[in-house]
């Protein structure tokens, strides 16, 4: 029995989840997903692994269409309405799915596959109170497809079991210290693990409640933060960079009717990406909290966080959370000595069992002994892990050196002209890679040389960008990631 759901049961008339003006307790949250799993089934004893996509909002109704799924033995691949319908279609055909729930307000998005597809559409809406008996899933059966955010690449299928999606969760409700009379306010989509696993399911794991805004905006944010329930809030660091935005706009007795608030919060957590030290610092003088920073990926949800109690070092993401062997390991998997930039490799209970049809692509992202390779190069400074990018488009390297990108990127933000910015390795060849910076600034005319000097006493010659490219806004995926590749061709097309 998936003990997610089981805990439910007692805890029955708490509140779980508000949304759309709505409060729905946890008991008619599993009346509702008995009635989901029931609809699914149709009359079959188990789905037995069957995959049922699912598009619905962020709200009620997807707490209820998962718990179906799960309840009726099938693996749920959540869908997201920002995708164009090709890639949505990508998903259905990889994933084989059986049968697609949507809800009404995406219709019309879906229309042109009604006819061009097998599978079977259940409209959320048309699923009445049913009665019958639902099979006993084992917890090491697959339990969801996720696909990657597809920032350096096609998204994979990452699946994961229930006793996976279990780890996932217990080790965040220890470290957070999640609890009952928590109330968490929720803008991410619920198709990556942001979302799913550490705000929704630890939530619902603790008895506490979810709220739901339909999408980000930052006034409705602030105005759910000023009623007076949530203690909680998670987001990824373009979410805090506009919010601390909208702040710096509004009349001083607001902002600080706001900041009243937000001091009482429990718990505000950035991750995703890495966190902007000027952000950090920010949200600090806004909110009295230092964000707490962690790291984890859709193929083990969190695996390095910062401390709830402690030091919480800016730039930094923390110790291994409990349950989770980290190594930092060299070009061979071998430990690194400290302080030496290794690549993150994983072990443990929260680890994804395989890319969806992919064994080729799940035997390569493991070392021989087990070890999941992250792609991610860090360093340990003796009591925590510091970022330092991604391998394959963050760690340029350039006449025999490794340079971070993130570090160069530090620097450049404390430029008073600069408002975000992103730095790639463009292909060169003498040096192998060059660095280029993609810069945004609200400055019309931004001058390139008046950096350059700037710079000087900033970064070593060859840390210091040597091309440049102005733009309005950095390219970026569904979770607010800067997609780097797309920076490096406007690079290759652009040249400055
Ligand atoms: P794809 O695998 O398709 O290229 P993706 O790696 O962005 O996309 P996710 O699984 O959503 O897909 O994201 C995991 C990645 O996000 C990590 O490998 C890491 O690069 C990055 N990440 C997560 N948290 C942090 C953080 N706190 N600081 C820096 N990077 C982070
Ligand atoms: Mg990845």
């Amino acid at each position: 029995m998936i003990t997610l759901i089981e805990r439910a049961a007692t805890f029955p008339k708490r509140t779980a989840i508000k949304s759309g003006g709505h409060s729905y307790t946890y008991q008619t949250l599993l009346d509702k997903s008995k009635d989901v799993a029931l609809s699914i089934l149709d009359g079959q004893i188990d789905l037995n692994g069957a995959r049922i996509a699912f598009l619905v909002p962020a709200s009620f109704t997807y707490a209820a269409t998962q718990w179906g799924i799960w309840r009726a033995g099938g693996i749920a691949v959540p869908l997201c309405e920002k995708h164009p319908l090709p890639s949505i279609e990508y998903i259905l055909n990889d994933t084989q799915a059986s049968t697609l729930i949507l809800s009404e307000e995406f219709e019309s998005l879906l229309a042109p596959l009604f006819d061009k597809t097998e599978i079977r559409f259940i409209r959320f809406s048309e699923i009445t109170a049913k009665k019958g008996e639902l099979p006993d899933v084992q917890t090491d059966r697959s339990a969801l497809i996720l696909y990657t955010s597809g920032t350096t690449g096609a998204p994979k299928g990452v699946v994961t079991t229930h006793d996976n999606i279990e780890a996932q969760i217990t080790t965040l409700v220890e470290s957070w210290q999640w609890n009952k009379d928590d109330h968490v306010l929720n803008v991410l989509p619920l198709h990556h693990v942001h979302g799913i696993i550490n705000m929704l399911s630890c939530a619902l794991w603790s008895g506490a409640c979810c709220e739901f805004l339909p999408k980000f905006n930052p006034e409705e944010v602030y105005q759910a933060f000023t009623k007076g329930e949530v203690n909680v809030f998670m987001a990824v660091p373009t979410i805090y960079f506009k919010l601390i935005a909208y702040y710096n706009e509004l009349a001083p007795a607001v902002q600080e009717s706001i900041s009243k608030h937000l001091k009482k919060f429990r718990l505000m957590v950035s991750g995703s990406a890495a966190l902007p030290i000027s952000v950090l610092e920010q949200w600090k003088e806004i909110s009295g909290h230092t964000l707490l920073e962690r790291y984890g990926m859709t193929e083990m949800g969190m695996a390095i966080s910062n401390p709830y109690n402690g030091t919480r070092k800016p730039g930094h993401i923390g110790q291994p959370l409990p349950g989770v062997e980290i190594l930092l390991g060299d070009s061979d998997h071998q430990p690194v000595q400290n302080g030496e930039p290794g690549e993150i490799l994983i072990k443990g209970p929260n680890v994804f069992k395989e890319y969806w049809n992919k064994p080729k692509a799940t035997e390569e992202a493991f070392t021989p002994d087990g070890w999941f390779k992250s792609g991610d190069i860090a360093i340990w400074d003796g009591d925590s892990i510091k970022i330092l990018g991604r391998n394959s488009v963050d760690i340029i390297k350039s006449g025999g050196y490794k340079i971070s990108a993130l570090e160069i990127e530090e620097v450049l933000r404390k430029h008073s002209n600069i408002k975000d910015c992103g730095v790639v390795g463009i292909p060169d060849l003498e040096w192998g890679e060059i660095i280029g910076a993609a810069i945004v600034s609200e400055t019309d005319d931004f001058d390139v040389e008046e950096l350059k000097s700037w710079l000087n006493d900033k970064l070593p010659g060859y840390k210091t960008p040597r091309k440049y490219l102005i733009m309005s806004d950095l390219p970026r995926n569904v979770m607010g990631k800067v997609t780097k590749n797309n920076i490096k061709e406007l690079f290759t097309n652009n040249q400055q």
